[in-house]
């Protein structure tokens, strides 16, 4: 039988990634969304990709302004996670200070800023390559993880006790934190 959707996301659920916010200015105002379909693609020229729905406004915006904003979300990063994903937090402070490309969202863990190279149609989603303008790196710290639907934590050393009294043991599962989520 031909996977379903749900086999299809349950499979992808298992691709550990980081969580974003996408950023871009929209006229006088700023249009922004939590995003996990990020990937770096080449280095001559610097390039990277990000997914979003056709419908996605953040995705409208990008186009309009031919420039965007990525940033990397830190492990405290929850409550932005939520906000940008349309559960909007009451009372969350959000800034955004000028950058290149689109702007960037103070406290993150990390940004880059983005001029648009090319959009590709992607099924029901967008591809937005764009290219690397600026760069910026904030207080080190560990990054927000999205895994099997829900958040995580890096825990550091990344070596659980288990593992360092045996390399072959199978690795422990990360306990989940927070709740799981269905994006
Ligand atoms: C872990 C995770 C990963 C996801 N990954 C992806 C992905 O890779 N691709 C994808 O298409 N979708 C992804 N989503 C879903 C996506 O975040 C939501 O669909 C989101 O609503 C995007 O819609 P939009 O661009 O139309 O933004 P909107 O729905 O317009 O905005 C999203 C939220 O951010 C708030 N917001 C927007 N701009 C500002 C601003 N300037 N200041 C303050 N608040 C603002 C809005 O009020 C709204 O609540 C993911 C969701 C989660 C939880």
């Amino acid at each position: 039988m031909a996977p379903t959707a749900k086999d299809f996301r349950r499979v992808m659920g298992l691709f550990a990634t980081g969580v974003t916010v996408v950023a871009a200015y929209d006229g006088g105002a700023i249009r922004a969304a939590t995003v996990n379909a990020f990937t770096s693609v080449s280095l001559e020229p610097l390039l990277v990709l990000v997914g979003l729905h056709k419908e996605s406004r953040t995705g409208q915006a990008i186009r309009r302004s031919e420039g965007f904003s990525v940033n990397i979300l830190r492990e405290d990063g929850l409550a932005l996670a939520n906000h940008f994903a349309g559960k909007p937090q009451e009372g969350l402070p959000v800034t955004f200070l000028p950058f290149a490309g689109g702007p960037r969202l103070e406290g993150a863990l990390a940004s880059l800023g983005l001029r648009l190279e090319a959009v590709y149609p992607g099924g029901d989603h967008l591809l937005f390559l764009g290219r690397v303008e600026a760069l910026y790196e904030g207080e080190p710290g560990g990054p927000l993880v999205f895994w099997r639907g829900g958040y995580r934590l890096l825990r550091e050393p990344s070596l659980s006790p288990l593992q360092e009294a045996d390399p072959f043991a199978p690795p422990l599962p990360p306990e989940p934190i927070y709740h799981e989520h269905e994006p």
